[in-house]
C-alpha cells in the first residue's frame, strides 16, 4: 500500500506515521532524511545535491524524483511505503503518480487528519515544558502536579512559538499548502478524511478503519 499521511502541524502526524509503520510493515519515505543520507555517502547524486543544498537553494523535483526512484526500488519499500514531506505541490504530486504508475503502484490513499483551528489552538497554547527535565505539560489534559513547577522541581515555561498568533499562521500555511494536493487526490477519490480529535490510539484505530477498505 503506498500512502500519503497529512495533518496540521502538532496533530500527532509523526506519531501515528511510526504506528502505521508498525502496522502496515512498509517504510516511511522521507524526502529530507533521503537527501541527507544521500549528501552524507558522497554519491554522485549525493552531490548534486550538495550543490544546491550548500547554496540554500531549493533541490530540483527531478533530482528528488531520482532518489525517491532508487529508495521505492529497494527491497522493503516493494510492498509499499508511506510518503513523509512529499508531494508538497501537485506537480511532485504528478510526478509521484508517474514514478509509481511505472511500478505498476499508485498512490492507494491519502489519509488527513482533521484537527480544528480551535482544538490546535486549545492544545498548543496551553502547552508548558519543564526547564530541567524537559517533561511536556497540558494545563488542562495533563496538568502539572503544581502551577509553574514539574515534579522535578523545574520551572515549566511555554515555548516562543507557542501562540495563538502562531497556531494560527502555521494552520493557515498548511491549508493553503495541502489544499490543492488533497483536491488533486480527491478527483483519484482515494482520500480519507479522518477526525484527529482524541487519544493517540483512538486516531490510530479511525485510521485503520479508514484503510481497512483499501489494498
Ligand atoms: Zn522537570
Amino acid at each position: 500500500m503506498d500512502l500519503i499521511l497529512f495533518g496540521p502541524p502538532g496533530a500527532g502526524k509523526g506519531t501515528q506515521a511510526q504506528r502505521l509503520i508498525d502496522i502496515l510493515e512498509i517504510p516511511q519515505i522521507s524526502t529530507g532524511d533521503l537527501m541527507r543520507a544521500e549528501r552524507k555517502s558522497g554519491s554522485a547524486l549525493g552531490k548534486e545535491f550538495d550543490e544546491f543544498m550548500s547554496k540554500g537553494l531549493l533541490v530540483p523535483d527531478e533530482l528528488v524524483l531520482r532518489l525517491f526512484q532508487q529508495r521505492l526500488d529497494q527491497e522493503d519499500a516493494k510492498k509499499g511505503a508511506i510518503f513523509d514531506g512529499y508531494p508538497r505541490t501537485v506537480p511532485q504530486a504528478e510526478s509521484l503518480d508517474g514514478v509509481l504508475a511505472e511500478r505498476d503502484r499508485k498512490v492507494d490513499v491519502v489519509v488527513s487528519i482533521e484537527v480544528g483551528l480551535d482544538e490546535m489552538i486549545e492544545r498548543i497554547v496551553h502547552r508548558r515544558s519543564c526547564e530541567a527535565c524537559g517533561q511536556i505539560y497540558h494545563l488542562r489534559y495533563n496538568p502539572p502536579p503544581r502551577a509553574d513547577a514539574c515534579s522535578c522541581d523545574g520551572k515549566l515555561v511555554q515555548r516562543k512559538d507557542d501562540t495563538e498568533e502562531v497556531v494560527r499562521k502555521r494552520y493557515d500555511e498548511y491549508l493553503q499548502k495541502t489544499a490543492p494536493i488533497v483536491d488533486h487526490y480527491k478527483k483519484k477519490d482515494v482520500v480519507k478524511a479522518v477526525d484527529g480529535v482524541g487519544t493517540l490510539d483512538e486516531v490510530t484505530d479511525r485510521i485503520k478503519q479508514a484503510i481497512g477498505g483499501v489494498s
